[in-house]
């Protein structure tokens, strides 16, 4: 077996018997990265990986060995990595090296894993087919002329392409569970408030969480583990002990109870992936679960709720990238105004003006009712509906994605990339937890099941993912060429 054929687990474990080394892995690895063509990394850290894989080594030797040690991964470039480039996909930042290092970051340090390198991204987190790049777009792995699904597209290819074990993502409106899906691999968006958002460039504040992006359910257990908890430097992170999301994995899934919402399986949804889905879905009556249909009859105001309230809020978070304070700045300003105007429209792409135009929009005097208010209303109503429904079962079910990976190139207005959100958002706007596991194959692409759950569940969608990928192997499939 090779490197990239171990799951991190696998790879945890022959660390730790000392059957190789990190500085090894490590190689491995980033002779991949660099042979690989799917434009997945903005930033390749070849150097600094040997360096710490060499400490790795040391800290493994010395018995002191914590989860992630000796692992390699690629991390989004949206979390700040003090001393290397953090560009959130974006021209803005694109001279941006940031001072500090995000909490996940640090927490990723501590744990002493390895960084290949900054993973490709939507602008600034916008995006659901990592078209919106300013590094260009990053390709399919199972099909070359596909979108990976954004924004975290470079994370989900990276690790269909086995160029790493695990990845990171960030998920404001379903960044890590649709390229997940798309790429057929595990990802899952933990519950607001369970990973700090310390030194992630925010998107939409009240939306954005960070999760792991990996091959399997058990590996996303370890990273999980290894990065959340409570920090006092987010005022929004929850003061929650965080539990050892392994230890769950192999409980029984008897007497489960799985919601399936009939909004999910309507008008749009293609029928390859439904049928992929149903029969994924089945598979639980088997181990033990029970199905039962339900309603989320506000589910049809996500769309339109989230396109207010994302662009409203980055529209704010975005007025520090002026120009002057990070980044890119035009070529010699006339005045203080021409430097504002011109460093703004020449270093954010369409997708990012169009969001920040329509948010300033909707909070300006005379429209903050009719449009804001009204979109936190419906966000209200579209929570509200989940926890009538998690009255009756423990988990919902459903596709994450209404279609499989679309062609580069193919969507060319922004409310058909906005219409295939369409499953992810409202779990955003609810802020509950949910995964994406790989579920089934249509047209040789592959199929992600969405798994959602109430506030602090991730232990038992953990466990019910794992218990599903004990059953199935769809996990196990690689693109052509990758084995
Ligand atoms: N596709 C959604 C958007 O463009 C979600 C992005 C995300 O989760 N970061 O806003």
């Amino acid at each position: 077996m090779e490197f990239h054929q171990l799951t991190l687990k696998e790879l945890q474990k022959g660390l730790s018997n000392k059957d190789f080394s990190s500085v090894e892995l490590t190689s491995h690895f980033i002779k991949r990265v660099q042979n690989s063509e799917l434009n997945a990394f903005i930033t390749v850290t070849d150097e600094l990986a040997l360096v710490q894989a060499k400490k790795a080594d040391s800290i493994i030797a010395s018995g002191k060995m914590n989860d992630l040690t000796g692992i390699p991964y690629a991390h989004k470039d949206i979390f700040c990595t003090e001393g290397v480039k953090t560009s959130a996909g974006s021209k803005i930042l694109d001279p941006f090296i940031s001072p500090y290092d995000a909490t996940v970051s640090e927490k990723l340090n501590d744990s002493h894993a390895v960084m290949l390198g900054k993973a490709n991204m939507d602008e600034l987190a916008m995006g659901s087919g990592n078209e919106n790049s300013f590094y260009g777009p990053v390709k399919n792995p199972w099909d070359l002329s596909k979108v990976p699904g954004g924004s975290s597209g470079g994370s989900a290819a990276a690790v269909a392409a086995k160029l790493t074990p695990f990845s990171t993502g960030t998920d404001t409106g379903g960044s890590i569970r649709q390229p997940a899906s798309l790429c057929g691999i595990t990802g899952l968006k933990p519950t607001y408030g369970r990973v700090s958002r310390y030194g992630m460039i925010a998107y939409a504040s009240s939306l954005d969480q960070a999760g792991p992006m990996t091959q399997t359910a058990e590996d996303a257990a370890i990273v999980l583990k290894t990065i959340a908890g409570f920090d006092k430097r987010d005022s929004t992170s929850a003061d929650k002990t965080v539990p050892d999301y392994e230890k769950s994995l192999n409980n029984s899934l008897e007497g489960l109870k799985i919601g399936i919402p009939k909004e999910y399986f309507s008008e749009g949804l293609d029928d390859g992936v439904k049928q992929n889905i149903l029969d994924a879905i089945k598979e639980f009556e088997s181990l033990g679960a029970t199905l039962k249909e339900v309603s989320l009859p506000h589910a049809k105001f996500a769309i339109p709720a989230y396109y207010i309230i994302a662009p409203c809020e980055c529209s704010s978070n975005l007025s520090r990238l002026d120009g002057v304070r990070y980044g890119y700045r035009c070529e010699s300003p006339k005045d203080l105004s021409d430097l504002y105007i011109r460093s703004r429209s020449e270093g954010f792409g369409d997708e990012v003006k169009r969001r920040i135009m329509i948010g300033s929009f909707a909070l300006s005097a005379g429209y903050y009712d009719a449009y804001y208010l009204k979109a936190l209303k419906s966000r209200r109503l579209i929570s509200n509906d989940f926890q009538e429904v998690f009255k009756e079962v423990d988990v919902i079910m459903g596709p994450v994605s209404p279609t499989t990976a679309w062609d580069i190139g193919s969507k060319k207005d922004p409310v058909s990339n906005y219409l295939s959100d369409i499953y992810t958002l409202s779990v955003n706007l609810a802020g509950l937890p949910a995964m994406s596991i790989p579920a089934g194959i249509s047209d040789n692409m592959p199929v992600g099941l969405h798994i959602i759950g109430n506030y602090w569940t991730e232990e038992r969608l953990l466990n019910i993912a794992h218990q599903f990928q004990n059953q199935t192997d769809w996990h196990k499939k690689s693109p052509k060429g990758i084995d």
